[in-house]
């Protein structure tokens, strides 16, 4: 196995990617924070399966944490890290510093209206504006030509594919399912901060996501009457305090009254001090 280049500033991670493009090769980008999992190496592998040159960026963005989140605790297994990218193949780990991306005197950042304020943006101010501007940075010093999001988080993917398409940007975005564990529990960095207790509770936003897409298969229309079964479900389970369940427009990610065509059911669950998040996505038909 070859380990990946390791790159750290703007130009030796600009002249790798040049010097494979020169070779003709499709150049494949997955951006993370690191503290890699199977839902990561899903889209690891994808960029795999489709691109002659795969970046993996590892970079805890310091502006898409709020002042009392957890940006000092979060995990940062490098050596782990650069281990799986080596068994997955990847060609080049971008790991820049915060000083790198975001120099002295930085002054410009990346808002997607409308889109960024709601659902998780009503919880994390600021968050998406942190994510779309990192990602841009990071489409610019990588220039791909070809990136991958997991589904995980739908609302950042949503905001993501509108910045491209509303900035023109000439990166094709690749939407990729969300890995779950045996459970349902969604995979996630942040599940290491669960106690055991709070593992045990955790796949119920995968059972209220279950729940309601039965419903939807039954014929069921109405958002309020399913809102409510999610609510309900978590209120009634230990530990767990409901942040939002919601069931909204993909498209403008605006709440519905009546379910139809690309509709995003989302939850958002605090167990203490973690926040977990699950979606799922429907395409629902007239009843
Ligand atoms: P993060 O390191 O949390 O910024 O995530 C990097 C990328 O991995 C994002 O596009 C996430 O949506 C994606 N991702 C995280 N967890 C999962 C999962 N369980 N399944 C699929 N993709 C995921």
């Amino acid at each position: 196995m070859v380990t990946p280049l390791l790159t750290t500033t703007l130009d030796a991670t600009r002249s790798a990617v040049a010097a494979a493009r020169a070779r003709g090769q499709r150049v494949g980008f997955v951006p993370t924070m690191g503290a890699l999992h199977a839902g990561h190496l899903s889209l690891i592998r994808r960029a795999r399966a489709e691109c002659g040159f795969v970046v993996v960026s590892i970079f805890v963005n310091p502006t898409q944490f709020g002042p009392h989140e957890d940006l000092a605790r979060y995990p940062r297994p490098f050596e782990k890290d650069l281990a799986a990218c080596t068994a997955e193949a990847v060609d080049l780990i971008f790991n820049p510093t915060a000083e790198v991306v975001y120099p002295p005197f930085f002054k410009t950042f990346v808002e997607v209206t409308g889109l960024q304020n709601v659902l998780c943006g009503a919880t994390r101010p600021g968050h998406f504006r942190g994510v779309a501007t990192v990602v841009l940075k990071l489409f610019n010093i990588v220039q791909p030509d070809v990136a991958y999001f997991g589904q995980k988080d739908a609302q950042q993917a949503r905001i993501l594919i509108q910045m491209v398409r509303d900035l023109h940007l000439s990166v094709e975005m690749v939407l990729c399912p969300i890995v779950r564990e045996a459970d349902g529990l969604a995979l996630s960095s942040r599940n290491v901060y669960l106690s055991t207790e709070q593992r045990q509770q955790a796949p119920v936003l995968f059972q209220c996501l279950r729940m309601i897409q039965e419903r939807i298969a039954a014929g069921d229309r109405l958002t309020e009457p399913l809102v409510q079964l999610a609510r309900a479900r978590i209120w009634e389970t230990p530990g767990a305090r409901l942040d939002y369940a919601a069931i909204v427009d993909f498209e403008r990610l605006e709440p519905i009254d009546v379910l139809s065509g690309k509709v995003l059911i989302a939850l958002a669950v605090f167990f203490g001090a973690t926040r977990l998040i699950d979606n799922i996505l429907v395409d629902v038909s007239p009843a």
